[in-house]
Parts: structure tokens; C-alpha cells; sequence
């Protein structure tokens, strides 16, 4: 059974759109599955909100259809939608307990008093609000309060889908850390569909099976958190995603080789691009190895970041940067090093999006 279907859905807040710039939400056309968990991730003001509102009835959009189970809602007010939603800050009631919170859904909807019992010491187990069941809402933390939050929107077991706009925002960063992890732990027990908006990679990245990647209004990428990382298919996925995100260095084509200014590396294929498209070599911090002079491209280091797990070197080939994420223990002895690419995992973007190898060529 499908979830959710969005048919040539875009919309503009204006009324009389004409350029692409127009539209908050640019054309898409997607199906998610039912218990999916999905991430809707991008900077400020790229769409997530409006299309969460769309799915949420909040927002008639100006174009296309939204079905939920081959029901089309498109027009429907939000209480109609049978989902359950989740905001930033807490939503509940101060004077009831945290019971009675947690049952009001279930109550509204005419659930009976013993299946209301069962579910709600479900979701207080899995939220680790068993304790606090019986205390009122009134005294306790920022933290406790959206947790409840969490638990009416996850409570109702006939719900077509969840959707959470930004919900670790007031959370404290240890138990974000927590929540994070729980809520995907959660998702698996549930296996019901969640659309979790946010623009926090790691939140994105932890939580959902597939990531729909968003920038300036439009869908740019939908995978699984290891695709966005191995096979960004848009310069801006490799930017976005991965800390730092991918390197990308202007370069042109022959054969199997793209050189970057006096330079030549070696692809193993060939591409066939427009002569005309901005091209770029991308690869990720990973997959560069800093080696001793002679063996690699040369560069000049500018300076070495310590992340903790792991370092990165900030370096200049060709007067372009690049970052290299490097071991913890890095006996340079010089500045003058050479890099080296792991060919099998450079991309190249043309005019921002990745290109294909062509069939005919390479190795
Ligand atoms: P944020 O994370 O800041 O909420 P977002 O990714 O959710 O950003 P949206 O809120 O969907 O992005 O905004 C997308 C674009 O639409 C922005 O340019 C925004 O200014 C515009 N926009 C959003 N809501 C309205 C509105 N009600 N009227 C007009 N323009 C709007």
C-alpha cells in the first residue's frame, strides 16, 4: 500500500508565478512508502515547511495533488487527514497529567478505556516517561514537556502518517543526542510513516531510512544517508552533507583523465559532457590521502583542524582549497606534500549535477 503519493506538486505564494524563483516549492513528484521514515533536510528557506504544510492541509497548494492512500486530500483540512503532528515547542496541557495528556488523542477518538491504558504505558515506555505519568504537566522541564509533545503525536496507532517539524529544537544537546536515536528506535517499533523536517544533517541522517534533500525549492536528491554521502547526485548534496562537506575543484575533460590546471588525473572511465557546462572533479575529505613529495599532486598545507575523532587539513592545490581529512598522528616534517585522490570515489558535476561515465570508455 502506498503512503503518501505527491503529483506534479509545486507551489508559489504568489499569485501570478512566472519564474522558476517564484516558487517556494518547485515541481515533485514523489511516492513514500507507508512506515517509511523520511527527513525532509535543507537551510533556511529552502521549502521544508511549505511542503510540510501541504502534507499537513495547513497549505492548498497551487499545483498538483496529494494522495494518502489513493485518497486525494489535496483540499482537505487538516483534521480530516487522520496525522498526527509534532511542532518545535511543547503542545500540551499544562493542568493535565502527563496521562492525560497522552490519552487525550486516543480519548477524542473514542478509543476504550483499557486500549487507552495499553498504548499509553506503550508510548510513556518508550519515551522513558513511565515515571512521570502521574504528575502533572505544569512543573516539569522544557525537555520532559516536549517529550509528551512526542508522545500525543505517536500515540495514535491508526495514523497515516507523523510529521515532525523540527522537534529537538528545545531540547537540551545531551538529550537531543538521546532523542535522536530513540525516536529512530521508536520508528522501527511503531512502523508507521514519519516525516521528520529539519535542517540538522546529523538529526536527518540519524533518523531516517530516506532523505529528501531540498535546496531552493526543490527536491535535489532522494536517498538513503549512505547514497547522499557516496553518490551525492547535486553539488549542492555533497556540500551540505559530510563535515566538511565535498571538495570541488573546476576541471576539464580528455579520455579518461580530467586535469585541474596543469594537472592530470587519472578516472579509469571517460564522461561524455557538454563542452559548454561548468565542470567539476568532486570528492570527499575521506577519500584524499596525504602523501610525501613526489608521489601525489603537490599542495601547501594552510593550516590542520582537530575535530576530535579525526583531523582535517586544509591545503591549496593549484591555489584552489581543499580539505583532507587526516590520521591523528601526521608526521608532515614539511609543508610541501602531495595529495592523492582514491579514483573510484571522485564524481564529476557538470553545470552542478553529477554526470555518468560513459559506457564506451575506460579502463
Ligand atoms: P525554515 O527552516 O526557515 O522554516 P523552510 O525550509 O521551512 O525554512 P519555508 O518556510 O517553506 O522554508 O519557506 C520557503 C520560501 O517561501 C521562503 O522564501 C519563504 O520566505 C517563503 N514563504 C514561506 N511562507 C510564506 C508565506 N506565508 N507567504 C509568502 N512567502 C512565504
Amino acid at each position: 500500500m502506498t503512503a503518501l503519493r505527491l503529483e506534479k506538486l509545486a507551489h508559489s505564494y504568489k499569485s501570478h508565478p512566472s519564474r522558476p524563483e517564484d516558487y517556494a516549492l518547485k515541481e515533485i513528484n514523489q511516492v513514500w512508502q507507508t512506515g517509511g521514515a523520511y527527513a525532509l533536510l535543507g537551510p533556511s528557506g529552502c521549502g521544508k515547511t511549505t511542503l510540510l504544510n501541504i502534507l499537513s492541509g495547513l497549505v492548498i497548494p497551487s499545483q498538483g495533488r496529494v494522495y494518502f492512500d489513493d485518497r486525494d486530500v489535496t483540499e482537505l483540512p487538516t483534521e480530516k487527514r487522520n496525522i498526527a503532528q509534532v511542532f518545535q515547542f511543547p503542545v500540551i496541557y499544562d493542568t493535565m497529567t502527563v496521562r492525560e495528556n497522552l490519552a487525550f488523542p486516543l480519548k477524542n477518538r473514542g478509543m476504550d478505556p483499557a486500549g487507552i491504558k495499553t498504548r499509553v504505558d506503550e508510548i510513556a515506555a518508550l519515551l522513558d516517561l513511565s515515571r512521570d505519568l502521574d504528575r502533572r504537566a505544569k512543573g516539569l522541564t522544557a525537555d520532559a514537556k516536549q517529550k509528551i509533545s512526542l508522545g500525543r503525536g505517536l500515540v495514535r496507532p491508526d495514523v497515516t502518517a507523523v510529521l515532525f517539524d523540527e522537534p529537538l529544537t528545545v531540547i537540551d544537546p545531551q538529550l537531543k543526542w538521546e532523542l535522536r536515536s530513540k525516536l529512530k528506535e521508536i520508528h522501527r517499533k511503531l512502523a508507521v510513516t514519519m516525516i521528520y523536517v529539519t535542517h540538522d544533517q546529523t538529526e536527518a541522517l540519524t533518523f531516517a531510512d530516506k532523505v529528501i534533500v531540498m535546496s531552493e525549492g526543490e527536491v535535489v536528491q532522494i536517498g538513503t544517508p549512505e547514497e547522499l554521502f557516496e553518490k551525492p547526485l547535486h553539488r549542492f548534496v555533497g556540500h551540505f552533507i559530510g563535515s566538511p562537506g565535498m571538495n570541488f575543484l573546476p576541471c576539464t575533460l580528455a579520455g579518461t583523465k580530467a586535469r585541474i590546471g596543469g594537472f592530470e588525473i587519472d578516472l579509469g572511465v571517460s564522461f561524455a559532457a557538454d563542452p559548454k557546462a561548468k565542470l567539476e572533479l568532486g570528492i570527499r575529505p575521506d577519500f584524499i590521502k596525504l602523501a610525501p613529495p613526489g608521489v601525489g599532486l603537490p599542495v601547501r598545507i594552510d593550516r590542520i583542524d582537530d575535530l576530535g575523532r579525526n583531523r582535517i587539513a586544509h591545503v591549496r592545490l593549484e591555489g584552489q582549497r581543499l580539505a583532507v581529512t587526516v590520521p591523528a598522528i601526521l608526521e608532515t616534517g614539511s609543508d610541501d606534500l602531495t595529495v592523492v585522490f582514491d579514483h573510484r570515489r571522485i564524481g564529476i558535476f557538470a553545470n552542478d549535477r553529477r554526470i555518468e561515465p560513459d559506457d564506451r570508455g575506460g579502463a
